[in-house]
């Protein structure tokens, strides 16, 4: 099937121009073996090019282009099927945008295509094109540094990483991850991420209960992740517990109970955050909305958890404004290389600024979706990057740290 890949990329400092022909010349052997055409466009900083052919020979040669050293902050902005090629004519042809006026030079790149239609029809390959010659995204480029140029040092001075005791005989346990401002050096929260009492995945302590029961044990199990933060000394932190949306609405009495347990644990509602999974739909949106109500009033915050994914759609901040949210893995996973989740994470980023709803990213694993992300304006990070959960206790957390001469 005829496939199309368009990426962008920075050259590197250390490669000079005029090695790019002689580059696209051998480039152009492999890919005229592999029937792949298009075209590579250069404005002296950014290379933008299409790839057209065979789907497995695209994606091969792509890999390829993904792991040559002369360019980086490679982002891919379009996969997709076409009838027919763009720019079908033999090879590779490189194209220097700036040996041409800035009025006529998306016609020039135009001619150069095989295609009858041009920009007649609306082909989102060749609006990608307007884009580039036009340059008017060019603000959304984040020049992200490499990786390695970074130490993640642990610092035990602020946040010492300590633990309590388990009592296995409880009939759950929970584990820590720190919500961490890299560059403030803060920890802004800490979460309660549930676990059998000894030590399973969330699903393992859920897998026990069925039909309503879920609800009263989800409910029931914030006693013990409050008694487990007052017993690691949180009292001067912020505690995030999760919850599914209709334990509130299901359990009577649930705000009334989680109030108790915070207060009998030396806490204060106004330190914790509650945050809602995006699993389940919330049916009965009025009721819960009761329940959001009666936890604001007492003081405590609300987030929205795996913000974009499932249920928990842009449709919901139209109903109701949580005082955070979080952008999962599923979105945040390589962001620094994909254009589509740049774009959306833009987007939710722009909507909560306008709202004034603090953006958290979740399962951050590297140091470029960090750095990506940093530069779209997000400050606060849970990840293994910086800590993973720590069960029963408070893990260390690794700070960033420039590397001398980066
Ligand atoms: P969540 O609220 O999004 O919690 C973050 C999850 O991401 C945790 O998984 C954590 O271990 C994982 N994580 C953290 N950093 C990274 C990373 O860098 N990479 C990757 N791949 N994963 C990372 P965990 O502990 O297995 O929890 C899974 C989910 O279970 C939670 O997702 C939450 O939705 C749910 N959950 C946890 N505790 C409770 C609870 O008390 N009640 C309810 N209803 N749900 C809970
Ligand atoms: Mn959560
Ligand atoms: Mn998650």
């Amino acid at each position: 099937m005829l496939t199309t890949i368009i990426y962008r990329s920075h050259l590197c400092e250390n490669v000079p121009v005029k090695a790019l022909e002689e580059m696209v010349a051998a480039a152009n052997i492999k890919n005229g073996e592999s029937d792949v055409t298009g075209i590579l466009l250069f404005n002296g900083t950014h290379f933008f090019q299409l790839l057209e052919g065979p789907e497995e020979s695209v994606f091969r040669i792509y890999n390829n282009i993904c792991h040559d050293k002369r360019h980086y902050n490679l982002v891919e902005l379009l996969c997709d099927y076409a009838p027919s090629r763009r720019f079908g004519k033999a090879g590779m042809e490189l194209f220097d945008l700036r040996t041409y006026e800035r009025e006529e030079v998306l016609q020039h790149v135009l001619d150069k295509g095989t295609t009858k239609y041009q920009l007649t029809y609306n082909d989102r390959a060749l609006q990608f094109f307007r884009t580039f010659v036009e340059a008017t995204e060019k603000e959304n480029y984040y020049e992200i540094p490499d990786g390695s140029s970074w130490d993640f040092i642990a610092d035990d001075d602020a946040n010492p990483a300590r633990s309590i005791e388990v009592d296995e005989t409880a009939d759950c346990g929970f584990a820590f991850q720190p919500i961490v401002d890299p560059f403030a050096q803060q920890v802004v929260s800490f979460e309660a991420l549930i676990r059998t009492a000894d030590g399973g995945s969330p699903q393992a302590y859920f897998n026990a209960f069925s039909g309503n029961d879920i609800y009263a044990a989800d409910l029931q199990s914030k006693k013990m992740a409050f008694a487990m933060a007052g017993k690691l000394g949180l009292k001067e932190q912020a505690l995030s517990v999760n919850l599914l949306p209709m334990t509130l609405v299901n359990v009577p009495g649930a705000v009334g109970f989680l109030l108790n347990e915070i207060e009998a644990n030396g806490l204060v509602p106004e330190q914790i955050v509650v945050e809602f999974t995006e699993s389940e739909v919330i049916s009965r949106f009025d009721e819960f909305k009761d329940a959001v109500r009666q936890l604001k009033s007492a003081g405590i915050s609300v987030a929205i958890d795996h913000f974009g994914a499932g249920f928990a759609g842009l449709l919901l901040l139209a109903q109701f404004q949580p005082d955070r949210i979080k952008i999962n893995r599923d979105l945040v996973a390589d962001v620094h290389r994909s254009g589509p989740r740049q774009a959306i994470i833009q987007a939710i980023i722009k909507c909560c600024s306008s709202l004034e709803i603090l953006v958290c990213a979740v399962g951050v694993e590297k140091a470029e979706e960090w750095m990506w992300l940093e530069s779209a304006g997000i400050s606060q990070f849970q990840g293994h990057l910086f800590a993973s959960p720590c069960f029963a206790g408070i893990p260390s957390i690794a700070w960033p740290e420039k590397k001398a001469g980066m």
